[in-house]
């Protein structure tokens, strides 16, 4: 990718808006919750079937004016993408394998009928939008400013095609540390009545239909007390496939590291690859397969499986210290994070902060 200097000048600074004043400003990174707060500025760019894309730019962050006809509204032709900037010792600001990204919006542009967005472009709106918000970048430890670009279909009509007008938005939310009294084992129910996705669906496109999918089931995991759900295949009903926003990742006693493999009705997280890689590159065994259900159970009771944790941009690690269902309940191995888990977190952490040596080339300064 050419440099974020070189880039952020294709999203012009159209608008200089009054910054949020300074109590405002201060009332937000004091507080960094997640997804709560914007920056002063948002990205933008709009597709026309005749003219493909123009108009980007970066302007001042307010509501947008929408016909009740938008399709998006209708038919829910819309992709989005989740990555963060983090702020370095040194003051700089970096983003992780925003290529990477950049390159999965297109996957499920591609999937929703969507037009890809060119993946310099892509970057070039989060580069001129962090630079346009720097000081909304928070500098606290675990803190980061959370990118959301974001694409859907605009066009005002309601017949059952793929639009003809879509508009691309980039906005960010300054966030804190996802776990705020510490590194938390979460329980986590598996959902044997509910699916995300089917085989030929949109499970590999981070499409708001999918989370949409995953609400209710969420809704009624959380009333009996669990954090989240993991969802087994629409077609078996037998295997794991992952949570409604992260992947799931276990590790054996015997040291294996194993994860659901991509079979097309799962999300490609980007922190699922990086901690594959790590793993790999650390000379652990690595295997993505198909994960039963039922012999997992066995597995945990057994002791066999050491270490569980779910993985993705918004909280990086999250160990699994329970899985439970309709009439049954595990504790994964004593409940406690395991070293495999605090050791990947710690390295990802370390390298997205700039706190140890980026081997991989996955930063990428902003
Ligand atoms: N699965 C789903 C359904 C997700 O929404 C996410 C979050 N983007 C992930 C997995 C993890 O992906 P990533 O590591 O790229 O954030």
């Amino acid at each position: 990718l050419p440099a974020a200097r070189d880039l952020a000048p294709r999203f012009p600074l159209t608008v200089n808006p009054s910054p949020a004043d300074e109590e405002t400003y201060r009332a937000v990174m004091d507080r960094l919750s997640f997804g709560v707060d914007f920056t002063d500025h948002m990205a933008r760019a709009t597709w026309t079937v005749d003219a493909g894309w123009q108009g980007h730019r970066v302007e001042a962050y307010a509501p947008l004016t929408l016909s009740p006809a938008a399709a998006v509204l209708h038919y829910a032709q819309e992709v989005f993408e989740g990555l963060k900037a983090y702020r370095h010792a040194d003051g700089s600001v970096w983003t992780f394998r925003p290529g990477f990204n950049a390159a999965r919006m297109n996957t499920s542009a591609n999937r929703l009928a969507l037009p890809e967005l060119p993946e310099e472009d892509f970057v070039a709106s989060l580069a001129a939008l962090v630079a346009a918000d720097d000081r909304w970048v928070p500098s606290t430890p675990g803190s980061s400013l959370y990118l959301r670009p974001f694409m859907f279909a605009t066009e005002a009509f309601l017949g059952v095609r793929s639009a003809h007008e879509v508009e691309y938005l980039a906005i960010a939310s300054p966030v804190g540390p996802y776990f705020v009294e510490g590194f938390q084992p979460v329980g986590i129910w598996v959902s044997e009545d509910h699916h995300r996705a089917g085989a030929g669906g949109m499970g590999a496109a981070k499409t708001g239909g999918n989370y949409a999918a995953s609400l209710l089931p969420q809704q009624q995991a959380a009333e009996k007390g669990f954090a989240q759900v993991c969802f087994l295949d629409a077609a078996t009903n037998t295997y794991l496939e992952e949570l409604g926003g992260m992947n799931v990742v276990i590790v054996d006693a015997d040291g294996t590291v194993r994860t659901p493999s991509l079979t097309g009705t799962i999300l490609q997280g980007g922190t699922r690859g990086a901690i594959l890689e790590l793993l790999r590159g650390a000379g652990r065994e690595v295997r993505e397969e198909t994960i039963y259900l039922e012999e997992l159970r066995r597995q945990i009771r057994s002791g066999q499986v050491a270490e569980m944790f779910a993985c993705g941009t918004a909280a990086v690690i999250t160990p699994i210290g329970r899985l439970a269902g309709a009439d049954w309940d595990v504790v994964v191995a004593d409940g406690d994070p395991g070293p495999v888990t605090r050791e990947l977190y710690t390295e990802l952490t370390d390298i997205q902060y700039g706190l140890r040596p980026d081997t991989h080339d996955w930063m990428y300064r902003l």
